[in-house]
């Protein structure tokens, strides 16, 4: 068992320049886009959760503007720098990276959630933007901790989290003992995946199209009967999942606080920074 978890960081943390090269549709709530372009041949695929600040053009701006500056102290000079001249910054998860894709050269997949009825200009990016387009994206490595080394895992995640819950049942040791609770919009964006023995997918779609994503794998998470022994959980969606799903199993369940990675990925009503 890790005493100390340490997020996983990359070692060589720098703005990349990527350009779209494909879109392609997942399920009726979802979109693959496909960045390519020689500035991935710096990037280092990680597996599990891996995430990276995506920047994009703001409105009115004609030309992307990268921050010059890496590991923490972009923000610091975004901050510093006037609105007009910052670039949008929106966080996203590597669904898959191939060395060689089909373009040729490097290839890194993300799904976006569509959320039409108060697009952000992520999302709105991610359904419209022209094929060539560029943006910048900066790896901020993972959250879920590989190295925790506990008897089972539980993940949780709404559809914004959908990408990152994949990507760790895809990575985890095949024997791993392991439940995950993934809520969607509906049936139709279950996507398939291979599994091990040992590990159990709950797709929670939701009844009602106007229910705040995440309630419903919050309450499923509240009913389950989990694994006996030392878990692991990772809890990732909108803010109230994360929250609400790290108080059930510290203050109920009487799960340690670091055996709970939980992050809130987007809140409702709220736009992410600038
Ligand atoms: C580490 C990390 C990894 C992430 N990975 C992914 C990923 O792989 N795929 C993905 O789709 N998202 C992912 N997200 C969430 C994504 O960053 C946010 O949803 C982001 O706010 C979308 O930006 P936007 O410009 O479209 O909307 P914003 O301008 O941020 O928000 C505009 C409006 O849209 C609403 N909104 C934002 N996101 C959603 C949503 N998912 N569903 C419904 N309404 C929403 C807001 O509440 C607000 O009212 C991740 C977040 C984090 C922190």
């Amino acid at each position: 068992m890790a005493k100390h978890y340490r997020p996983t960081k990359p070692t060589d943390p720098r703005v990349l320049t990527a350009q779209l090269v494909r879109r392609t549709g997942v399920s009726p709530n979802l979109v693959r886009v496909t960045l390519g372009g020689p500035g991935l041949e710096h990037f280092t695929p990680l597996g599990y959760d891996q995430w990276f600040r995506m920047f994009l053009p703001r409105e009115g701006q004609d030309q992307l503007r990268l921050p010059s500056r890496t590991s923490g102290l972009w923000y610091a000079q975004y901050l510093t720098t006037p609105k007009s001249a910052r670039p949008l910054v929106r966080n996203y998860t590597v669904r898959a990276f191939r060395a060689a894709g089909e373009s040729g050269g490097p290839e890194l997949d993300i799904d976006f959630v569509l959320h039409d009825e108060h697009a952000g200009p992520a999302g709105t990016w991610a359904a419209e933007a022209p094929i060539g387009s560029e943006v910048g994206i900066l790896d901020q490595g993972l959250s879920f901790d590989p190295a925790h080394g506990a008897e089972h895992v539980v993940i949780v995640a709404d559809e914004s989290g959908l990408p990152a819950a994949l990507g760790v049942l895809a990575s985890l040791p095949r024997d791993a003992r392991v439940e995950a609770f993934i809520e969607i919009p509906g049936v139709e964006d279950e996507q398939p995946i291979e599994l091990g023995e040992r590990m159990r997918v709950h797709w929670l779609p939701r009844a009602d199209a106007h229910a705040k994503p995440g309630e419903l794998a919050l309450e499923t998470l509240r009913a389950a009967a989990l694994p006996s022994g030392r878990g692991y959980a990772f809890v990732v969606g909108e803010q109230s999942l994360p929250v609400g799903a790290r108080r059930h199993l510290v203050n109920e369940a009487g799960w340690d606080k670091s055996d709970v990675t939980f992050v809130g990925y987007w809140r409702q009503g709220a736009a992410y920074m600038g």
